[in-house]
């Protein structure tokens, strides 16, 4: 008997394979005792463990640093190296012969007691091996568990579905090299980081399942249907069949790609709207361009430093933009400035914990504390303006004052260049993401500071409702039509419009036909889209009038609550887009 999941459509696409449960948590271990007979044959299971997560590290150290270079892969070494240290053998060792332990308990004992130890130092280094141990401590006890590594995911021969209970983007960044055709999660949320990175990655991904890693089974099949959020643990035949004939159909669409992407993003009666992509990663750009991009609304650039223990250097992030920028020598290429913390936290920042890191040290906040890391951005930036329209973007501004301090930055920067030579061009353009209430509402003071507006909804929805972007139990809150957001939309738009500044849309939001609609009415007429969504987004643009939209726009609001909203724009709408093929997607509550 099959079973059927429902959970929240997150990466489109749709794959089938068998099921590989990651669970990146410290096991839990059965406190056990063995017989005095028994220290010793435990004393060897415990260095055959060691053993085989010292072989796996080199592994999987050969695989990065072939993938990534020599630098990259050195990540691995603390933990080759901990898994020799004296404190670490010897102390598990006494603790089997002296307290009788089994060898995972008396691991864990003593890991547990060097954490508690390390944990006290505030010395950055100390506190990195504790990451360091944890890792450790997930390997080698999964080993001794009989359980599989979490992470063996380099070494597998088939292609696999990963189930999980919740990924990270860290994580995510390192299936890129692992054969994974979907991802079924008992959490997360479609704008939650990882779940971006998994689209770009063209990864299909289900989400917010519930018990999906409770469920499943290692080595059962498994569909996973990120179109309608759909994942089937142990497909029968007429299952098998249905993901045949859509996965037909899937292709058959891509076959009507190549003539959308060529078409130009025109409304019914004239209206030509800028229709960009968002990049997460640079090699994105070529995708970009294939499905019909007019340029890139959004490169997240943060994404260049996840999973990487060393800050990527000036030259190699002006390598990345420079040809992002030279990918599109006629559209404009908006990069946006380091976006971490939230949930993106590199290695090499030592980013303190915190209650609520979305409210906390995150985006602009960083950069302008970590002076050196944003400098190196900022010039590789504005090198890379020298090879085409290239205008920077700044995340989570609150306050004029942050932009003020940018462009100061900046001018030191740019005397740097010009005594050295280097090129740039001195007419660039500087913008900020409206992404807070606060920033919506003293928009017309940051239009006076900035070339352009564009509005990150997913950040502004979750900070507008109170509604974690990324909490699956709120999913049903997190709501783009609620009145708050249509009438802070409209605001920024007519700030951004008296200014004679663009505005545009670069959230998730902009990806959803109804509120691409929406969007169109409240005259912001540039969007930028993740680029699988380019070709649906253009087709609706293309089935629309702007006329339509104008006035389903002005009577969304006045509309009282989110329902009314949206009736007012699927009845705006009418039968020009057919949205019961994007229902399923969205969570669109269509009226009867
Ligand atoms: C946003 O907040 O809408 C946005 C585009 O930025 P990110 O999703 O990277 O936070
Ligand atoms: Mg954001």
């Amino acid at each position: 008997m099959s079973i059927i999941l429902d959970g929240s459509p997150a990466s489109e696409g749709i794959g089938s394979g068998r099921v590989f449960v990651l669970d990146w948590g410290v096991p839990v271990v059965p406190h056990e005792t063995v017989a005095e007979a028994d220290a010793t044959s435990e004393i060897e299971r415990f260095h055959e463990a060691r053993k085989w997560a010292k072989d796996r590290l080199f592994e999987t150290k050969e695989i990065t640093e072939a993938r990534l270079g020599s630098v990259e892969a050195r990540i691995f070494d603390p933990q080759i190296l901990m898994l020799d240290d004296a404190e670490v053998v010897n102390g598990t060792v006494r603790y089997i012969r002296e307290n009788r332990l089994n060898a995972q308990r008396a691991f864990e004992w003593r890991m547990l007691e060097l954490q508690a130890m390390w944990s006290r130092a505030s010395h950055p280094m100390v506190l990195d091996r504790l990451n360091d141990l944890e890792d450790l401590m997930i390997r080698v006890l999964n080993r001794l568990l009989g359980a599989n590594d979490p992470m063996d995911l380099e070494g597998l021969e088939e292609s696999v579905i990963i189930v999980a209970p919740n990924l990270t983007p860290s994580l995510t960044v390192h299936l890129d090299a692992a054969p994974v055709l979907g991802i079924a999660t008992d959490l997360g949320t479609r704008t939650a980081h990882w779940v971006i990175l998994a689209r770009s990655l063209e990864i299909p991904a289900v989400v917010g399942l519930g018990d999906v890693s409770k469920r499943a089974v290692e080595g059962q099949q498994a569909i996973v249907d990120g179109r309608i959020g759909r994942v089937i643990l142990d497909p029968d035949e007429h299952d098998r069949e249905r993901f045949q004939r859509r996965q037909r159909r899937i292709e058959a669409w891509e076959g009507e790609i190549a003539v959308i992407a060529k078409q130009e993003s025109v409304t019914k009666d004239g209206q030509f709207v800028e229709l960009r992509a968002n990049l997460d990663l640079p090699v994105e750009a070529e995708q970009a361009r294939l499905h019909g991009a007019n340029g890139v609304g959004l490169f997240r650039t943060e994404f260049l430093v996840l999973g990487r223990n060393t800050m990527p250097g000036e030259e190699e992030q002006f390598e990345a933009y420079k040809a992002t920028a030279e990918a599109f020598p006629e559209g404009a290429v908006y990069i946006r400035t380091f976006d971490l913390g939230g949930d993106k936290f590199p290695m090499f920042l030592h980013m303190p914990r915190e209650e609520n890191p979305f409210l906390g040290w995150r985006a602009i906040r960083v950069c302008l504390d970590e002076p050196e890391l944003f400098r190196t951005q900022l010039r590789a930036l504005l090198r890379a303006t020298a090879y085409g329209d290239v205008r920077m973007m700044l995340p989570l501004v609150n306050d004029v004052d942050e932009i003020r301090q940018v462009r100061s930055l900046l001018r030191e920067e740019e005397s740097r260049l010009e005594a050295d030579g280097i090129p740039f061009n001195a007419g660039y353009k500087l913008g900020v993401m409206i992404e807070t209430p606060a920033a919506a509402l003293e928009a017309s003071e940051l239009a006076r500071h900035a070339d352009f507006f564009s509005i990150g909804t997913n950040d502004l929805i979750q900070y507008t409702l109170a509604v974690d972007r990324t909490n699956t139990r709120l999913a049903k809150l997190y709501n783009p039509f609620h009145p708050a957001i249509v009438r802070q939309l409209h605001q920024v738009a007519s700030v951004g419009r008296a200014a004679g500044i663009e505005v545009s849309v670069c959230g998730e939001m902009a990806s959803n036909p109804l509120a691409a609609f929406l969007l169109l009415g409240l005259d912001i007429t540039a969007l930028s889209v993740a680029w699988p969504s380019l070709p649906e987004i253009k087709k609706v643009i293309r089935d629309v009038r702007m006329e339509d939209a104008r006035a389903a726009a002005r009577k969304a609001l006045a509309a009282p609550t989110s329902a009314d909203v949206t009736r007012c724009l699927v009845e705006g709408i009418g039968d020009s887009v057919d949205l019961k093929v994007f229902q399923g997607r969205w969570s669109l509550s269509l009226p009867e």
